[in-house]
């Protein structure tokens, strides 16, 4: 184990930042228990990829990502089990080789294992990645540690608690037999995809929509499983689509000073880089996961029951297309589904889901990203529910409203952790602590 001392903590996007007094990179689970029993207050992160400020801001730290190992294969019943610090991409890699997947995914590789359980990071069209783990062990307060299988109830609060209950040190997952999707991408009107989203839903394995604010478009990604072997035509489009990311870094260069840009860089970016149709085939993994960006972002994320999801579609709409508010907001806003679940923190707690993404280009001004504000104002009031790892504002008064299982979260937390040694300054304000 490597100590550090006295240094600063910087998030992915550097809208974080804080000083700390003492960093232990783990390497096995002894060393973890270890450091836990010891300190009155700790924090543990991955790569540091949330916008929500839930991984630092304390003095005692403790980084994951050197705990990374695939620990062992059940290849009778298709089940990996990882040291929670591994980088998705490289369990995604090692599981494809072995011809298997796990069947939702995220559009991102390089998160931790322990970082995407804790903030329910979710794919398209299926569940959180947390309901494929079958069994955890978690390092508790005292140091000690628990292991928790599926079947349990300690399951479905353990699923998505943002580290507020333990540590995540092994994990479990179920994997599935490894497919083939065949993909399709094209532009749609706003009032052609938004009323076909529950047939698409039953019709295709997955489904995801680029919605691009201030254009009345959104760019349509559809997937079928097809035999490997399936011929398709494929088509990836201009080569210059590889440059949107940056186009649109530069066309947004000034939209915080001038907000009302957003909405002609949108037009442009439309129609140079989602006015094409693409169609190719390959894993989940290869065929839908973004595997590098060139830039950083800051993200805000909500997600609102299937059936709501028009009406609050419209109004977001209707708002952000006034041209007296200041609410412009970047291309695109991801839209995806979710399938209810069990998970007490879950953004799809019994509930079939919509997710929306809400993106500004220039992380270090996201504090005046009028959207940001907007969106939540606008899915706080029918019930929406923030992503944990992502930009919102709300917190303990309105959380309580929206989960059904929040105050039994409250307790359990309180339970496990009755010193309150998981928390930093946000959770505590979370939690009302
Ligand atoms: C570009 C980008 C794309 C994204 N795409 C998606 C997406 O498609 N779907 C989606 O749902 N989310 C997405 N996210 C959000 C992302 O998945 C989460 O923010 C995730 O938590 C980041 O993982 P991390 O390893 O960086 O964790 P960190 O940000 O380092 O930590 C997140 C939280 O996890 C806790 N934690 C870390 N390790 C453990 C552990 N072992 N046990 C318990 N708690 C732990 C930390 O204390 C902290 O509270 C995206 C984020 C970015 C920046």
């Amino acid at each position: 184990m490597i100590q550090e001392k006295n240094g600063t903590w910087v998030s992915w996007n550097e809208n974080l930042i804080y000083d700390y007094k003492n960093l232990y990179r783990i390497e096995n689970e002894q060393e973890l228990q270890d450091v836990v029993s010891k300190a009155d207050k700790i924090r543990f992160f991955g790569t540091k990829q949330s916008s929500a400020d839930i991984a630092a801001g304390i003095e005692t730290l403790i980084d994951i990502t050197t705990y990374n190992k695939i620990i062992s294969y059940n290849d009778s019943e298709h089940t990996v089990t990882v040291q929670s610090g591994l980088i998705l991409g490289d369990l995604l890699e090692a599981i494809e080789a072995k011809g298997w997947c796990i069947p939702c995914l995220p559009d991102i590789n390089t998160i931790t294992i322990g970082g995407a359980l804790a903030t329910g990071t979710h794919g398209t069209s299926g569940k959180l990645l947390c309901e494929y783990m079958t069994s955890c062990t978690i390092v508790l307060a005292d140091g000690s540690l628990k292991t928790i299988t599926e079947g349990e109830e300690m399951m479905d609060a353990i699923r998505v608690s943002l580290g507020a209950l333990g540590i995540m040190s092994t994990v479990t997952f179920k994997c599935e037999p490894i497919y083939t999707l065949h993909v399709k991408e094209f532009p749609e009107n706003d009032s052609e995809w938004l009323p076909k989203i529950n047939d698409r839903l039953k019709k295709h394995d997955f489904l995801r929509i680029l919605w691009m604010p201030h254009t009345d478009h959104g760019y349509v990604i559809t997937g079928d499983k097809i035999d490997p072997d399936t011929e398709i035509k494929e088509d990836l489009g201009p080569a210059y689509l590889k440059h949107r990311r940056t186009a649109s870094k530069i066309l947004y260069k000034y939209s915080h000073v001038y907000p009302w840009i957003t909405a002609i860089a949108n037009k442009i970016i439309h129609k140079a880089f989602f006015s094409s149709t693409k169609e190719h085939k390959g894993s989940l993994y290869q065929a839908t996961v973004t595997k590098s960006r060139g830039s950083v972002i800051e993200l805000a994320e909500w997600t609102i029951g299937l059936n709501k999801f028009p009406q609050v579609f419209e109004e977001l709409k209707t708002e952000i297309n006034k041209w007296s508010n200041k609410s412009f907001i970047h291309i695109p806003m991801d839209v995806r589904f979710i399938q209810k679940d069990n998970s007490w923190l879950s953004y799809a707690y019994k509930e079939d889901m919509v997710t929306m993404g809400c993106v500004s280009r220039n992380a270090a001004t996201a504090d005046s990203y009028e959207a940001f504000k907007s969106i939540e104002k606008i899915f706080l009031k029918y019930g929406g529910k923030p992503h944990w790892g992502k930009r919102f504002a709300a917190k303990n008064n309105q959380l309580t409203k929206i989960y059904a299982k929040w105050e039994d979260f409250k307790v359990l937390r309180q339970k496990m952790d009755p010193t309150d040694k998981f928390l930093n300054p946000y959770l505590t304000k979370l939690f009302n602590a």
